[in-house]
């Protein structure tokens, strides 16, 4: 049998590229790449020749792929799992061959490197002993600021993605729903030739967002509440497939 290898790639500095990485590059039998020009041009910055069958492993197409990956598994290959940048599964493909990988009782394992949450975390000075990855904010409002408003009580330090575009409606939100004293970082185009840390209370940043919009790639970084915030933070969450259940249940007693 062969292996599932999930493989970490640069979030924009090639130099953070692993040997590890590049020998997989060259070895493994099959590469299930994101975006298989975006696997190319990696390789060339990485000046390594991608020896086995690439074939394009995306959030469309990556629960009808794996099952077709994994007989390959079986059968010996080595199959190499990489997303455009960062970590496979981390708001990117790979949850579905990793699922399926346990369930056919297959071997998977991990090349670990960049990930943006990791590196906006540690890079925001606010605590990492406990944190909560919450990936990409809605982008409708609505239900963006209930997302927000659910989280008013976690204690955890909170790590978001973000876009440029939606970052200044994101900042607004994050107001409303954290106050204008919450410490944060913004962490823009992390390990590139203009990153930034913008560090400070939300109020702060937002305002600096306004006169100075933030261009590139964004993780935000938000402390978690305080014992006087959580306990202030009305609860908000509403259990919408119990009250779904109850009205299903009354209607069938009427
Ligand atoms: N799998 C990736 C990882 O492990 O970080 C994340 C992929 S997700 C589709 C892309 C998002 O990650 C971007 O919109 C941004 O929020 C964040 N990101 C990726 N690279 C980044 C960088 N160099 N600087 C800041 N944020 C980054």
């Amino acid at each position: 049998r062969g292996t599932v290898v999930l493989a970490a790639t640069p979030i924009g500095n090639a130099g953070d590229a692993s040997d590890r990485l590049k020998a997989l590059l060259e070895a493994a039998d099959i590469v299930a790449a994101e975006d298989t020009r975006r696997l190319f041009d990696l390789a060339n910055r990485l000046g390594v020749r991608v020896g086995g069958q690439v074939v394009a492993y995306h959030d469309h197409n990556e629960r009808g792929r794996a099952d077709g990956l994994l007989d390959r598994v079986e059968t010996g290959a080595t199959v190499l799992v990489v997303s455009d940048a960062g970590m496979p599964t981390i708001n990117d493909p790979g949850l579905a061959i990793v699922r399926r990988a346990i369930e056919r009782g297959l071997p998977v394992t991990c090349a670990p490197g960049p990930s943006a949450v990791l590196d906006a975390l540690a890079l925001s000075g606010l605590p990492t002993d406990r944190f909560c990855y919450e990936g990409f904010l809605p982008r409708r409002h609505a239900e963006r600021v209930q997302h927000l408003r659910a989280l008013q009580a976690e204690r955890r330090t909170m790590v978001f993605y973000e876009t440029p575009h939606r970052i200044a409606d994101a900042m607004d939100d994050l107001l409303e729903a954290f106050g204008p004293d919450r410490p944060m970082a913004l962490c823009r185009e992390l390990t590139k030739e203009y990153e930034e840390i913008r560090r400070g209370p939300v109020a702060r940043i937002r305002q600096g967002v306004i006169d100075d919009a933030p261009r590139g790639e964004i993780v935000l970084v938000v402390g978690g509440a305080s014992d006087e915030e959580a306990a202030a933070a009305t609860p908000t969450v509403l259990d919408v497939d119990a009250l779904a259940r109850l009205a299903v249940a009354r209607a069938d007693e009427a």
